[in-house]
């Protein structure tokens, strides 16, 4: 299977803004955002929907939604408010397939989504 867009900013064979790396979690900044602050975070091992979660990821996902939290702590926006979302498949508006948690704050944000 040929690497996806986001494992080639793993391997830093494209570019990206990253503002967060350990082990398994890599975090960047959306090329096209939705908010003043939109960073995407990612489990370095390709998964392509959250459809494809397994037992097996349970802990990844945890450590993946604990990286985005503890990032919007340390920026200092988290008591202020902030968003994660992740979409699956079409009808969720996913167009990269390999799964990541968007992270949306800076301004105040709708509800429900479009
Ligand atoms: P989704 O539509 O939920 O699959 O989200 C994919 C996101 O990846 C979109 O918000 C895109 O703007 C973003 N994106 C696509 N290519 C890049 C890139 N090269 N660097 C950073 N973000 C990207």
């Amino acid at each position: 299977m040929s690497d996806t867009l986001f494992t080639k900013i793993v391997n830093r064979e494209i570019p990206a803004d990253i503002v967060y790396e350990d082990d398994e979690v890599l975090a960047f900044r959306d090329i096209a955002p939705k908010a003043p602050v939109h960073v995407l975070f990612i489990p370095k091992r390709a998964i392509a929907t959250l459809n494809d979660l397994g037992e097996a990821d349970v802990l990844l996902i945890g450590k993946l939604i604990l990286a985005a939290t503890r990032w919007a702590k340390a920026q200092g926006f988290a008591d202020k408010g902030y968003r994660l979302v992740s979409n699956c498949n079409r009808d969720g508006g996913q167009t990269v397939f390999h799964i990541h948690v968007h992270l949306l704050a800076g301004r105040m944000l709708e509800w429900p989504p479009g």
